[in-house]
């Protein structure tokens, strides 16, 4: 069976999407899941143009990726310059990664008017800069950009760009559609030029300018290439990427090309919302495959047509790529979920207990007023908890009170005007209720300071958790100020990283509902070590 290899460049391209912007932090868990999804190369940055990718190439090392290979990304080396001091080189070959991946210029017009160089020293510059990268022992893709474009004005230079990189020892030649306007006839005819010529694997790399980012890559398969790249929900630069959650399953499931496990693609929705929620983007419905709407059914006739026949208006059973039909979930599968999520954590609830009926009710009780787990998972294991009669909280809210103040201050200080926020908590610890109070550069930073004030007396250890990441989603845009907002926060003690999930109409009440489960987990886990 003819395979495929699956390159995700989420984290390099997929950035490149307006609006997105991960933590290292949140590239290090996207790499974990896209691990666990079998992807083959995950593109992780370029490491010569800024040191978040640089500190991401360092830690992601303790990753123990058990399906991935880590790529870093580059170009060529800039014109009239030798590879030995080209800075951006060096710095792939300094990644610490087996596989690199260099960017050079595939068409001829883009070579003398964007690079603005001869035709042979673009030549020169994919040669010399592949060479001395296979001279350190790496494993070196070459990204043809704008070959289409190039194909289509002059391709017999487009090709000799190719021809030159199969010389120097590229071991993989990715075809790019890098404005993403080709059409699939089109990418056919490229891809048969290109395979007729070298035996070097080919790749191809579509933008989706022209809404063909996936139909282009499944026709570039037909035509021959042996990898695939694209990023999770399509993220991409201005339409986006090839869309890799469309991709996988179409290879596997409509052209039966091996690619990733049957429990790999069962990963497939989980993975795609949980790169939505890290990149803070509300996950698109619509998608396919992967959307909450993907397999809804909205119309009676749909309804009763399932009930008969559970084919009779989807395309593929949902659970492959895991996701479900909608009108079908029953309280007994929720319930299934449940326990089997519980299980994973390694809290046995007996499943025709009370308990899991209780916490199945709180869930779907919750979740319809913007609580959401998939990646809360510590606020998630905190209901657990909270369902078992014999569990007691290490602290509990008594109430608090936030002022916010705007204040002008004397002439004599350079800001006239300054915001204040102070917090006053009243905690219950054991027996004993403390009251304290803290100020903050804002109210959420205010009520954190004060909260640990007071928890601090009782748990000196608590000095060590940091909170790290704090996202606000808006839920019902349409409401405006009135809107439910989820509030997502990662806490870290230098260790490990865990996430909790607030949500109320009030910003405040959302954070502090986060805020509380990220300490009350991390004492519950100290308790636990102890
Ligand atoms: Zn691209």
């Amino acid at each position: 069976m003819l395979s495929i290899q699956l390159y995700d460049t989420t984290l390099r391209d997929g950035t490149q999407k307006e609006g997105v912007s991960f933590s290292v932090v949140d590239k290090l868990h996207i790499a974990r899941k896209l691990d666990e999804l079998g992807i083959h190369f995950i593109e992780g940055g370029w490491p010569g143009s800024n040191p978040k990718d640089v500190e991401f190439f360092s830690r992601a090392k303790s990753l123990n990726l058990s399906c991935s290979q880590l790529v870093a990304f580059g170009s060529t080396r800039r014109h009239k310059t030798e590879t030995e001091t080209d800075a951006n080189l060096m710095a792939l070959a300094d990644a610490g990664v087996e596989v690199v991946t260099i960017v050079g210029k595939a068409s001829e017009l883009q070579v003398t008017q964007v690079l603005e160089t001869t035709l042979d020293e673009n030549l020169s510059m994919i040669a010399d800069s592949i060479s001395y990268l296979k001279a350190k022992g790496l494993t070196v893709f070459f990204d043809a950009e704008h070959f289409f474009d190039g194909f289509k004005t002059n391709a017999d230079y487009a090709l000799r760009c190719l021809m030159t990189a199969a010389e120097a020892g590229a071991d993989c030649l990715v075809l790019c559609d890098t404005n993403g306007g080709a059409i699939p006839d089109e990418i056919t005819a490229a891809v048969t030029a290109a395979g007729k010529l070298t035996s070097v694997p080919l790749s191809i790399h579509a933008h989706n300018d022209g809404e063909l980012a996936v139909a282009n890559t499944l026709a570039a398969v037909q035509a021959g290439v042996s990898q695939v790249q694209g990023t999770i929900n399509g993220y991409g630069e201005r339409c986006g990427n090839a869309n890799l959650c469309s991709i996988i399953p179409a290879l596997k499931l409509k052209m039966g090309i091996d690619c990733v496990t049957g429990t790999q693609l069962a990963k497939l929705t989980e993975v795609s919302h949980y790169v939505s929620e890290a990149a803070n983007l509300a996950p698109d419905a619509f998608l396919p495959y992967v959307g909450f709407s993907a397999f809804g059914h909205k119309a009676g006739l749909h309804v009763s047509g399932l009930a008969k026949w559970v084919d009779s208006y989807q395309h593929i059973d949902p659970g492959q790529v895991g996701n479900r039909p909608r009108v079908l979930v029953s309280e007994l599968s929720g319930k299934k979920n449940i326990l089997y999520k519980a299980k994973e954590l390694g809290l046995d609830l007996p499943a025709q207990g009370k308990e899991a009926q209780t916490l199945l009710e709180q869930v779907k009780l919750l979740e319809s007023r913007g609580f959401q787990y998939d990646n809360a998972e510590a606020s998630f294991e905190l209901l657990l908890h909270r369902v078992k009669p014999d569990y007691k909280s290490p602290f509990e809210l008594v109430d608090f009170m936030v002022v916010v103040e705007k204040r002008r201050r004397p002439p004599t200080r350079k800001n006239l005007e300054e915001m204040l926020s102070e917090a006053m908590v009243k905690v219950r610890v054991g027996g004993e209720v403390i009251h304290t109070a803290a100020e903050g550069n804002g109210p959420v930073n205010a009520l954190d300071q004060a909260l640990r004030k007071a928890l601090i007396q009782f748990y000196p250890n608590l000095a060590q958790v940091r909170l790290v990441d704090y996202k606000v989603r808006i839920l019902e845009e349409s409401v405006g100020t009135e809107a439910q907002v989820r509030v997502l926060i990662e806490s870290s003690d230098g260790v490990d990283e865990w996430q909790t999930v607030g949500s109320s109409t009030n910003i405040i009440e959302a954070s502090w509902l986060a805020l509380a489960d990220g300490l009350e987990y991390w004492l519950l886990k100290q308790k636990s070590i102890t």
